[in-house]
């Protein structure tokens, strides 16, 4: 009895000594096992995703590149005296037929082709002019909106 006392004894002895030790050891043990990093291994990272393609929106694919340009006047109807929005500016081909009694507003010279609005790219005869969209007017004609191309 007195030997397992004894015995008892030396293990409650030993485990005070180690005891502390007993459950660290083992942990350092693992711990150099993986290779003493803290970082997980690169299998185990999650893959970042490539981002998908950013697609065009639908409106900027379809939209046209030119929009802000004139259309071509040789392309445009000519625009009649009798269109109900020319008569509204009194409109005419030839300015000089204008009876200034009449039109207080035309002055001698006035001409589509030294008005600001007119959209000819050289001494076209017809061109566009931004009044009268989709048309074209004569460079000989006038109408009430004349505006003097700036000098
Ligand atoms: S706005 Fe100018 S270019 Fe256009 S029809 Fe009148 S006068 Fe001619």
């Amino acid at each position: 009895m007195s030997e397992d006392r004894k015995a008892t004894e030396d293990r409650r002895r030993f485990l005070k000594i180690v005891g502390g030790s007993a459950v660290i050891v083992p942990m350092i043990g693992l711990t150099a096992c993986s290779g003493g990093k803290d970082e997980a291994p690169a299998a185990a990272a999650p893959k970042a995703e490539p981002a998908p393609a950013m697609d065009k929106p639908k409106a900027m694919e379809s939209a046209p590149t030119e929009a802000a340009a004139p259309e071509s006047s040789s392309s445009m109807p000519k625009i009649s005296e009798d269109n109900p929005q020319a008569k509204s500016l009194s409109y005419v081909h030839d300015a000089t037929t204008i009876d200034a009694s009449q039109q207080p507003r035309y002055k001698a010279g006035q001409e589509c082709a030294n008005c600001a609005l007119f959209q000819a790219k050289a001494d076209e005869e017809w061109a566009g002019c931004s009044i009268f969209p989709g048309k074209a007017v004569n460079a000989r004609g006038w109408c009430s909106v004349y505006a003097p191309k700036p000098a």
